[in-house]
Parts: structure tokens; C-alpha cells; sequence
């Protein structure tokens, strides 16, 4: 667990190594960002390394009771408050943070709450807490993570710092994926297909569906200047199959030719090219929901050669 292994958002990593180095830890952070954005990675960083007895720098060391123990799930300094209903309710902020808020840390300076879903947090649960915000002991660290920071009571953003992940680019995500041994061909459909969010293209690259997709589409890709009308239209049928997954299938067909040349495969660079633009205008159409067969004809048949 390292800020370096952490896919982008270098200006809120930034910002945690300094009040690390310096530190010159805050009372509460809210980390907003949308599903699978890696609020809990940014997060379960910071606080390792804010409950670290000998830090690498400014990352936790991740060998020391502290950081065993953190891993492990079992730090005693850290509170993970559960949302037990679909919301958080002035109960909830109650029983799992202020009746234990002035007990002392049993092995660290710091006693670490990270709420999830705190976006759920009531205005009762919200005024319960800003209290805590406000007086609470110096020990107790907040970290908020949130799916939409517009839920917050005015009075409590004013007394968190807030850090906004933006959505990651498709080179970052590659560049994670990578790390993490998945093919460069899967890494670049499971980004192109992530909306910026890491979580969900990793949940791609690891998704079986995905893989029996990609095969099927990269052989339809591969024989289509080979086959007749009638197979064809079979083609677009069973396309028509995936037509959930369709943006994925369709990214599936630009990486095959787009490889084709990168990778110099091809005597005739211009083909790749034009296969790539009918595609493009077939994902164009489909986005102003024009006929999803006819769409998926169209362009076979233009791949084919055949119109
Ligand atoms: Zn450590």
C-alpha cells in the first residue's frame, strides 16, 4: 500500500504526503468521487500511513504492527463505520462514532473513522457529527468518502477538506491495469469502456463474459472480408445478441485494427483506417438510437467490403 502504486490524482496524493511529512493531519477529509473511483484506496492509503510507526518516506512502511494490523483489517485505531441500512442515520453516527469518540487510541496518536457512504448521512446524522467536527478530541480523524458532496450540510464541508477525484484518463487506467499483469489489448477495451473509473475496468478485464465477447468479436473481425451476404446478416444478428455490451464489442473491433496498424500487419494502411471510421459512424448512429439491426448490417457490410 503506496501513494506511488495510486493511479492518478496526483494533486490530492500531493497534498496527503505533505500533511504526512509535515504532519499536519486534518480533523476531517471528505473523498467524493463516483463508484469504483478508488476513494477507498486514496483513503486506506492515507490512513496506514497516518497510523505508521516508521514511514518510508511518505508512505505507510507497510512491515510494522501498524501497518500489519491495518491490513489485516484489525487495527484497533480504526473505526470502519458500517451503514447498516441503506442510509446513515443519527443512530448510526451515535453508536458507532461518538459513544467511543473521547476513549483514548490504543496504539497510535490517532483514532481513524472512515465512513462510507457518508453522502447518506442524514441532516440529523450530518448535525450530530458536525459536533463531533467542531469539539471533538484531537485524536479522532475523520475520512468521509462520498459519491456526492452536494449532500453535505454547508456547515459540515466548511469544516472538512475536500478532495474531488476526477476521472482517470484511459492512459492511466492502462497504465494501472498493466501493473497488475492484464494484457495491453484487454487493458485498452476495459479503459475505453470504464467511464474513468478504475474499479470498473479492472471488474471488465476480470469479467469471463468480457473474454468470450472479445473472442467472438475478434474472430467476426477477422473473417469478415471472407464471408457472403447471408453470413453477414447471421453476423449482425448475432450481434445483436450483445446489444448490452455493444460499446464494448464495438471497441473490441477499432483495437483489432487499430493493432493492425501499430503493429505494421497490414500492406494496406488505408483499409485499417476506413474500417476504423465505419465503426466510429456505426457507434455515432447507434448513440442517436438509429435501428440497432440495420446499424450493425450497415457496417458489416461496408467491413466486408460488400457495399
Ligand atoms: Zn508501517
Amino acid at each position: 500500500m503506496r501513494f506511488g502504486n495510486i493511479a492518478g490524482n496526483k494533486n490530492i496524493i500531493k497534498s496527503m504526503r505533505a500533511a504526512i511529512r509535515h504532519g499536519h493531519i486534518g480533523h476531517a477529509y471528505i473523498i467524493d468521487g463516483h463508484l469504483g473511483s478508488g476513494k477507498r484506496l486514496l483513503a486506506d492509503t492515507f490512513a496506514a500511513a497516518i497510523l505508521c510507526q516508521n514511514l518510508a518516506g511518505d508512505d505507510p512502511c507497510g512491515i510494522c504492527i501498524s501497518c500489519i494490523t491495518f491490513q489485516s483489517g484489525n487495527h484497533p485505531d480504526v473505526v470502519n463505520v458500517q451503514t447498516p441500512k441503506k442510509f446513515l442515520g443519527i443512530d448510526d453516527v451515535r453508536e458507532q462514532i461518538i459513544e467511543n469518540i473521547n476513549v483514548l487510541p490504543y496504539s497510535s496518536q490517532k483514532r481513524i473513522y472512515i465512513i462510507e457512504n457518508a453522502h447518506t448521512l442524514t441532516a440529523p446524522a450530518q448535525n450530530a457529527l458536525l459536533k463531533t467536527l467542531e469539539d471533538g478530541p484531537k485524536h479522532a480523524v475523520f475520512l468521509l468518502l462520498s459519491q456526492n458532496h452536494k449532500a453535505f450540510l454547508p456547515t459540515v464541508l466548511s469544516r472538512c477538506a475536500l478532495y474531488k477525484i476526477a476521472p482517470l484518463g484511459d492512459a492511466d487506467i492502462v497504465a494501472h491495469l498493466r501493473k497488475h499483469g492484464i494484457d495491453p489489448n484487454i487493458a485498452a477495451i476495459a479503459a475505453a469502456n470504464s467511464s474513468g473509473s478504475i474499479g470498473r475496468a479492472m471488474a471488465i478485464a476480470a469479467d469471463d463474459g468480457f473474454m468470450a465477447l472479445r473472442n467472438e468479436i475478434l474472430e467476426m473481425a477477422q473473417n469478415i472480408e471472407n464471408i457472403d451476404i447471408v453470413e453477414i446478416f447471421a453476423a449482425a444478428k448475432a450481434l445483436e445478441n450483445h446489444k448490452d455490451h455493444i460499446g464494448q464489442a464495438l471497441d473490441i473491433m477499432c483495437i483489432h485494427y487499430r493493432d493492425i496498424l501499430v503493429e505494421d500487419k497490414t500492406d494496406d494502411p488505408a483499409a485499417a483506417i476506413r474500417n476504423i471510421r465505419i465503426i466510429e459512424e456505426a457507434k455515432q448512429k447507434l448513440s442517436q438510437n438509429c435501428n440497432f439491426l440495420l446499424t450493425m448490417e450497415i457496417m458489416l457490410l461496408k467491413l466486408g467490403g460488400l457495399i
